[in-house]
């Protein structure tokens, strides 16, 4: 027997009555709603934990149809939770309240399988008390967070421990300038490092939830690339390492394009030639304009060559992948990577819709060749962008948030840009004050998410059904200590526009209020 709600098919099992009521409808339909590709299921809390319903996603993402499962299962729910995770699976059912967790089960084929499930409890009409989840599968994403960690957890506690031993030398050689100055120079090189891992975390992240925002600025492409140069010319003079770079056939040098990102694909590919080359060599960067007939864009080809230690042919094709880094000789100094950066190099490129491609030999030298096209500043060109907003003057912000310091970091920041600022100090609070105020009085809001009352979910929830309002059009903007990617998706799924991360980055804050600015003038 099987009934549908939201579109998603529900199986109740035979000893039940076959239907929702209306509060048990109402919360299924709130799983479903609140999460994205996701089946739900029910049951008692009764020993082996009955299945009272199961839907169709759900059997899917276990790997079963109906009969299967219940052949399988018998009905109880714990006979396909993994042997290793039963007494977590109870445990968690134990604490009755709504929470998210991880577990393992077994599918069809008798294999564990990762999935995520929503929790939260009701009770049935008969007044037996009722477990409700959505399930989800998180195999991927087990799979991305193990080797994130284990990653991660060696490769930033190589700087941190540098920094922490330098500062330590540091304190016992207080009186020398020269050591002092020598451990300082050294925990001012790690925190770089250790500043760029986390960078290369944080963009990933962004590419991958779709965060990551495009610039359009007005550059000339030899400052660009001079600055790069300069910008190398400390870890280049070490090595004691030779950067030339050869320009051949550029016609058009002012540009308008995504400079900030265009940087992050140059210092990458850079860092790397001469992180795996030998100390004393050479490394070229070929600037080559390719003959288009465009009149707006230019196609430029840049060719980045080394003469280092190169990439065997097998693992040319895994170089792109996250974390993926090549275990050799190279991996055994003191060379700090956690094989992120070419990842986000390739997703930057893709996003820039340009091609990177590499081509190298072991022991010869690599090659990262570059193509991308970029506008030129043609008079049209460069009215549109002239005619964009630079400022945030006169925008007017609401700042939800419950911590004191924060309003104050954030509120201050704002004012120097001559923004004005209101404050709420909880989701319930924005809400009202919002609907007090006249359509497209404010021009965004930036929304924590935690906070007591009503938190930045409800809130948006709310302030997006206040269409009278303009709640449905006014930018919504996370700004959170959650950095996961399902946190930031979550934040989307609840209507919000953006997710930018606490501490905040102030640039990132302006270049997106910026956006949204020149969005509400029509500007782009
Ligand atoms: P990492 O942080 O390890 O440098 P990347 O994603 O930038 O991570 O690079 C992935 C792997 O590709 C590196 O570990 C390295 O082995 C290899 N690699 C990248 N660039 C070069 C290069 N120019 N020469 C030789 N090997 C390279």
């Amino acid at each position: 027997m099987n009934k549908s709600y939201l579109g998603e098919q529900i199986y109740f099992t035979k000893d039940c009555d076959y239907s929702l009521n209306n509060t048990n409808q109402k919360k299924v339909e709130e799983l479903l709603e609140r999460n994205i590709a996701v089946g739900v299921v029910g049951g008692f809390y009764e020993e082996n934990y009955p299945v009272y319903f199961i839907s169709h996603f759900a059997l899917r993402n276990l790997g079963y149809t109906f009969d299967e499962f219940m052949m399988k299962t018998n009905g109880n729910f714990l006979e396909i939770v993994s042997p290793e995770d039963r007494i977590f699976f109870e445990k968690g059912l134990k604490k009755k309240s709504d929470h998210i967790r991880e577990y393992r089960v077994l599918n069809n084929k008798n294999e564990d399988i990762w999935i995520k499930e929503m929790h939260t409890e009701s009770e049935s009409d008969d007044g037996r008390k009722l477990w409700l989840c959505s399930i989800r599968l998180a195999q991927n994403e087990h799979i991305y967070r193990k080797k994130f960690i284990s990653t991660i957890s060696h490769d930033i506690r190589t700087p941190l421990n540098a920094i922490i031993g330098m500062a330590r030398l540091a304190k016992i050689n207080y009186y020398s300038k020269e050591k002092m100055e020598e451990y300082l120079n050294l925990v001012i090189k790690s925190s770089y490092h250790l500043l760029n891992q986390i960078d290369e975390v944080l963009d990933m992240n962004s590419i991958e939830t779709g965060v990551m925002l495009q610039n359009e600025n007005m550059f000339n492409l030899g400052v660009f690339i001079s600055d790069i140069e300069n910008m190398f010319k400390p870890v280049l003079k070490e090595r004691e390492q030779n950067l030339r770079v050869i320009y051949n056939g550029v016609r058009h040098w002012e540009v308008i394009g995504d400079n900030i990102n265009l940087k992050k694909v140059f210092v990458n590919i850079l860092a790397n030639a001469s992180k795996y080359s030998d100390d004393k060599s050479d490394i070229e960067l070929i600037v080559e304009e390719v003959h288009s007939s465009s009149q707006e864009y230019a196609e430029y080809k840049f060719t980045f060559a080394d003469h280092g230690i190169g990439i065997s042919e097998d693992m040319l094709e895994l170089i792109f992948e996250p974390f993926e880094r090549i275990v050799d000789s190279r991996n055994t100094g003191d060379i700090p990577h956690i094989g992120l950066g070419l990842a986000v190099t390739k997703s930057i490129v893709d996003m820039m819709h340009g091609s990177l491609e590499v081509e190298s030999e072991l022991q010869s030298g690599s090659k990262f060749i570059l193509t991308q096209k970029i506008k030129i500043q043609t008079y049209e060109n460069v009215k549109a962008v002239n005619a964009m907003e630079h400022d945030l003057e006169g925008m007017r912000i609401l700042i939800v948030e419950d911590n004191d310091l924060n309003q104050k970091i954030v509120g201050e920041l704002l004012e120097i840009e001559k923004v004005k600022v209101e404050m709420a100090c909880n989701g319930k609070e924005a809400a009202e004050i919002f609907d007090n105020k006249e359509k497209g009085y404010y021009d965004a809001i930036l929304m924590d998410i935690h906070m007591p009352v009503m938190n930045g979910y409800e809130s948006t929830d709310m302030i997006r059904k206040n269409t009278d309002k303009g709640g449905d059009i006014i930018p919504i903007i996370a700004l959170t200590s959650d950095t996961l990617a399902s946190d930031v998706e979550k934040s989307l799924k609840h209507g919000m526009n953006g997710h930018m991360s606490k501490p905040v980055d102030f640039e990132e804050l302006k270049e997106t209020l910026l956006f949204w600015k020149n969005k509400k003038h029509g500007k782009i």
